[in-house]
């Protein structure tokens, strides 16, 4: 065969081959979109932007925002334990709904400045998701001074309130830095498990991807009984009749997806780390 039909063959089969894998990625590409749409619209999907989007409807528009609710109101807060995106996400579909809430941030985890102006200029409260007894480990006075130089950063949003992270894989409890020393006396007007009174509040969290499973909160302790929930539905439904009257609701953003592989990764993430924490207990 003449060489140049041999490159001429060569151009149609390259040609080709592009074709049928550009086809296959469009098919790929809608299939995924498909799912993604059934992922949105599916109502029976727990976790999902669209069933928070519910919640939010179900607690009505409000200031719920921690630092003005200690004593009487509910709070919404969340942990933005992994991802600022999808914190901001959230912020935006709260003030959609003309809600506020309260936002604490890791440093330097989640410390994204632009994302944290964002949340505060929605009309949200920031505060810093302390874990300086993790970080020191377990050195009292490495973790004061390291908390000292973390805490001045969110002075910029005039932060008031802190929250403890608390690590299932470290055997401190960031709580325990206020057995030693006042954080009162650092500006620090409170902190969201020391300062509430939980027999007043009912207190839900998502923490391990389940409402209020007491076998995954390893650390997300309140010293009161969690009521049982078992999915975000039922939440709902007791906000709407009134059976709850002053709650206390954590949520971590990055648990809270409408992308289908995000979700299912997720939901994979929280089964292993569950099982992990199981383990470790
Ligand atoms: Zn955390």
């Amino acid at each position: 065969m003449p060489s140049e039909s041999c490159e001429n063959l060569q151009v149609i089969r390259k040609t080709y081959e592009k074709l049928v894998f550009g086809w296959e990625l469009a098919l790929k590409k809608k299939k995924y979109k498909n799912e993604a749409n059934v992922a949105t619209n599916n109502t029976k999907m727990d976790y999902t932007q669209k069933k928070y989007t519910e919640l939010m409807e179900a607690t009505g528009r409000g200031d719920y925002r921690l630092m003005n609710n200690i004593s009487k109101g509910s709070i919404l807060r969340h942990d933005v334990d992994k991802s600022c995106s999808k914190a901001l996400k959230m912020a935006k579909l709260e003030a959609g709904k003309k809600v506020k809430s309260t936002y604490y941030f890791r440093v330097p985890k989640t410390f994204d400045a632009e994302a944290i102006d964002e949340i505060y200029r929605l009309g949200h409260e920031i505060g810093y998701h302390y874990e300086a007894l993790d970080k020191a480990k377990g050195d009292y006075k490495k973790a004061i001074e390291l908390f000292k130089k973390e805490w001045a950063l969110f002075k910029r949003w005039k932060a008031k309130t802190i929250c403890m992270h608390g690590n299932p894989l470290t055997k401190w409890d960031n709580r325990d830095l206020w057995k030693k020393y006042d954080f009162k006396k650092l500006g620090v007007q409170a902190e969201a498990y020391l300062s509430l009174d939980f027999n007043k509040i009912n207190y839900f969290t998502d923490t391990g991807r389940k409402w209020n499973d007491e076998k995954s909160s390893a650390k997300d302790k309140t010293g009161s009984k969690l009521a049982k929930i078992n999915n975000t539905d039922e939440l709902i439904s007791k906000i709407r009749k009134k059976e709850v009257k002053r709650f206390c609701i954590l949520t971590h953003p990055e648990r809270w997806n409408d992308d289908i592989h995000l979700w299912v990764k997720e939901l994979v993430w929280q089964k292993a780390k569950n099982v992990g924490k199981r383990m470790i207990k």
